[in-house]
């Protein structure tokens, strides 16, 4: 069977947040998981030079041959970087911690920040990804900026803990002036609460806040801490794979379904 290829209707999401630690890539790779259990196609590109999406995703780095860094610097098509993983129609672009020469390296390129764009150019004959998730590096450096103008909408991971939302305002200033420059029609898929303990006052109140200042941006889905969510990665499996019934598989299953009834919000 063919590869899929990026078509005129998958959606490109980049999962953005400038802050580490914050669920991006737990959230690439079960969402992307929890997506395909729904029947879709989904690639996940690695574009953090700390490469853990490739290495949740059973990617070893011995086996990272072909890179997002080569998609993005050495023209490399993408059904070469393309690699399959545990889990059926879900693949991965691995990367390496030579992505972290990247933005240094694509400086004096006028066309720095289309290059992601570029190499994800819309096939015209199927079959088709259903998503391309982006999981960004902890940063809103050129790699973050080239998946934002790749992409088709932002979705923001948020932990729920004091400070979270501190940040959010320069990412929504990026997000803006990404569109003048660039992605005009780049919408937000939304802000997701991630390791929420609901029985932490702080984390309702973090909640709270974020449902007071960004309203219906925040999904009705949050995603709980949950130890099998984290243990996950290291059996290089999908939380959905390592452990279906744990709360942290139910939440990105819920997570999933809403992602796929409400559209993205250009307005913001
Ligand atoms: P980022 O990609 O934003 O840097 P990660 O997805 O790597 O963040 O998550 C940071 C850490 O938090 C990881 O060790 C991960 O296993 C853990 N983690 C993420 N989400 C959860 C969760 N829902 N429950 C428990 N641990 C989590
Ligand atoms: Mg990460």
């Amino acid at each position: 069977m063919s590869l899929p290829n990026p078509g005129p209707e998958t959606r490109l999401i980049a999962i953005v947040n400038q802050k580490g630690g914050v669920g991006k890539t737990t959230t690439a790779i079960n969402l992307g998981a929890a997506l395909c259990a729904a029947g879709s196609k989904v690639l996940v590109i690695d574009l953090d030079p700390q490469g853990n999406a490739s290495t949740g995703l059973g990617r070893e780095v011995a086996e990272r041959v072909k890179t997002s860094y080569d998609l993005l610097l050495d023209d490399v098509p993408l059904s070469e970087v393309m690699q399959t993983t545990a889990t059926p129609d879900l693949w991965i672009v691995p990367a390496t911690a030579d992505l972290s020469s990247a933005d240094l390296q694509m400086m004096s390129d006028a066309r720095r920040t289309y290059r992601l764009r570029d190499a994800l150019k819309p096939a015209k004959q199927g079959p088709f990804l259903d998503y391309v998730l982006i999981d960004c590096p902890p940063s809103l450096s050129l790699l973050t900026i080239n998946a934002m103008v790749a992409a088709t909408s932002v979705l923001v991971p948020l932990q729920s803990e004091f400070f979270a939302l501190e940040g959010l305002s320069q990412l929504m200033l990026t997000i803006r002036e990404v569109r003048q420059s660039a992605n005009p029609d780049l919408g937000i898929e939304g802000v997701v609460l991630t390791m929420f303990d609901g029985r932490n006052r702080l984390a309702q109140q973090v909640l709270a806040d974020a449902r007071e200042t960004l309203g219906e941006l925040v999904f009705q889905t949050v995603i709980p801490r949950n130890v099998r969510v984290s243990e996950a990665p290291s059996f290089a499996q999908s939380v959905l794979d390592y452990d279906p019934l744990s709360k942290g598989s139910m939440a990105y299953r819920e997570l999933a379904a809403e992602l796929i009834r409400r559209n993205s919000l250009v307005e913001v």
